[in-house]
């Protein structure tokens, strides 16, 4: 809905978004509909759709679950890193 026809009805949370945002300490629940819903409270509207999609990519390229690489992160400086090992 959000991509194909711009409507913001929620935040999506797949594997990428919800262990990101666990680990920058947006969220603290492994429940997708619960951390959607912080997700919601925390971003404007206008942004739901564009974040998973960043998030999505990010977690693809480098915050991966294995071998997250903070290193090269543009995110490091203000992320708590929850989570990583
Ligand atoms: S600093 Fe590390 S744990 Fe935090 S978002 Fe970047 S890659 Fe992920």
């Amino acid at each position: 809905m959000g991509s194909a026809f711009g409507e913001a009805t929620g935040v999506v949370v797949d594997t990428h978004v919800g262990r990101i945002s666990r680990r920058l300490g947006l969220t603290r629940h492994a429940d997708a509909v619960k951390a959607e819903r912080d997700l919601a409270a925390l971003l404007p509207r206008d942004h739901w759709i564009a974040f998973s999609h960043r998030v999505i990519e990010h977690g693809r390229t480098v915050c991966t679950a294995r071998a997250p690489r903070c290193e090269a992160c543009p995110l490091a400086d203000l992320c708590p890193k929850v989570g990583v090992l």
